[in-house]
């Protein structure tokens, strides 16, 4: 197979899930949300698009199991796999699989989940070789390049049976250095298998920036790999990949951008916009609650369709105290100007949050009901390492659970108040989304929408199924 002369034959993998893992238990989920879904692999992407002669195997969506995975390591010398604190242990277990195929083979972790801990990272297995920093692209490329490690600069690495550390790598700033992940999608992924239940199918999605300027304690990205400035690429490096990602799929429906806050940079957003305009697509984005009517409009104009917005409580306090930097006053206006304008809205909301009572769950529950985002998506305060939420929660004996799923890849509840138990946390879920989507309101507005499109419909009885299927399994979880 000989790679480039220099050139490490390299494999990104995200690795197959729990369910591959099992060879197949029909009723695991892999996912921590309740509906089945797949986001693009785009943080392997980068690096992806970085080496020349290598491949992008994301396990999960394409439904390899790790017996299909393994043999594939005879026909490299490097292996980079992405992990996250759900499916550590599980990765874990895939990379020792791969070492057992080719002992040869070199494994090196990536993501927010090792950057932050890259030493305890490496002691988990002899089979891991090196722990990648926060933005590991550079990192990767020059490993692959056949550069000696210890002159690599961003890494953690073992050799002889002791652990070494590399300078720290600086901060990319020139984000146009970043390569265009659309010819890695084309090339390694099928686009097709890509379903967000409220995104258009197919849809391609990747970022322009990177960083969120807000400091919400419980998130994992902006604290990690990110940082707090938005870092950005430039509208025509971005315009232009979208201009080329159109020849390459022009079955796709709808174009994401997946940057923790597309809007926080309000100019730039209107710039891009207005190039997208141009080309003609149906495009969405992440965004605040507090963006002006103006640049709405702009956006709308546009061809934006859909906003994805964390509203995360209806509580002002526990908004206060997670540091959202958002008043509901003004999320309501927002809400409204978006609607008026025929933005769609998926709203994400969070249970379990510090200052979380009855009350509160309460009024986050009616505050989605007014505000009446199109779908909306409710996850439990998770905890990650390496944000501040979780050197909160330890220093106050909030960790009620020290697992961030179960076995079979649930979420679960981890967060425990002495006045609010982790298990009426979890329960308040049910009730949000039962309260949120069985009324005829929405049950007639999704079903008007499934009755102009039939691939919505075939999409969302799938979802349906997987739901149903979601609410009995909690109910078993209870008794
Ligand atoms: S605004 Fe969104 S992306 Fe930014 S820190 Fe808060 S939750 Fe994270």
């Amino acid at each position: 197979m000989g790679g480039m002369s220099g050139t490490l034959r390299t494999l990104f993998l995200h690795p197959p899930s729990f369910e591959g893992f099992d060879g197949g238990a029909g009723s695991r989920y892999q996912a921590k949300r309740e509906v089945r879904s797949f986001w693009y692999p785009t943080w392997l992407a980068q690096p992806a698009a970085l080496v020349e002669g290598s491949r992008l195997i994301d396990a999960p969506p394409a439904g390899l199991t790790l017996a299909e995975v393994a043999p594939l390591a005879r026909d490299y010398d490097l292996a980079v796999l992405h992990t996250s604190a759900p499916s550590f242990a599980h990765d874990v277990k895939v990379a020792e699989a791969l070492r057992a195929t080719n002992p040869r083979l070199r494994v090196g972790f990536v993501g927010a989940h090792v950057a932050v801990a890259r030493e305890a990272a490496l002691k988990a297995s002899p089979a891991i070789e090196f722990v990648a920093g926060n933005e590991f692209d550079f990192t990767i490329q020059e490993i692959a390049q056949g550069r000696p490690i210890a002159e690599v600069a961003g890494v953690s690495y073992r050799t002889n049976g002791h652990v070494h550390r590399t300078p720290e790598r600086a901060t990319l700033e020139d984000m146009d250095r970043l390569p265009w992940v659309v010819d890695v999608y084309k090339r390694d992924l099928e686009v097709e298998r890509y379903f967000i239940g409220y995104l258009l199918h197919p849809y391609v999605s990747l970022y322009t920036g990177r960083g969120c300027r807000s400091k919400c304690t419980f998130c994992l990205w902006p604290q990690t790999v990110g940082g707090h400035r938005y870092r950005t690429r430039s509208v025509e490096h971005v315009v232009a990949e979208i201009a080329h990602a159109t020849r390459l799929f022009p079955q796709v429906k709808e174009y994401f951008f997946d940057d923790d806050t597309f809007t926080d940079d309000l100019p730039r957003a209107e710039a891009i916009a207005r190039g997208l305009g141009r080309l003609g697509v149906t495009w969405s984005c992440n965004a605040k609650a507090d963006v002006p009517y103006e640049t709405l409009k702009v956006l709308k104009d546009n061809g934006l369709r859909l906003l994805l917005v964390g509203y995360e409580s209806g509580s002002q306090a526990i908004l206060n105290n997670i540091k959202k930097g958002i008043r509901l006053d003004r999320a309501r206006e927002f809400t409204r100007n978006a609607k008026a304008l025929g933005i769609k809205i998926h709203g994400t909301f969070i249970m379990g949050l510090p200052g979380e009572t009855r009350e509160t769950i309460e009024a986050t529950i009616r505050f989605a009901l007014e505000i009446d985002p199109d779908t909306i998506q409710v996850s439990l305060a998770a905890p990650y390492p390496g944000t501040a939420l979780y050197r909160e929660a330890q220093e106050r004996g909030w960790l009620e659970a020290d697992t961030l799923v179960d076995a079979g890849g649930v979420q679960t509840s981890v967060l425990g108040y002495p006045h609010l138990g982790r298990t009426e946390i979890f329960a308040s879920l049910d009730a949000f989304y039962r309260r949120f989507y069985f009324r005829p309101r929405k049950i007639f507005a999704i079903g008007a929408e499934m009755a102009r499109d039939r691939a919505v419909l075939r999409r969302r009885l799938g979802e349906g199924m997987e739901f149903l299927r979601f609410l009995a399994r909690r109910r078993r979880e209870r008794h």
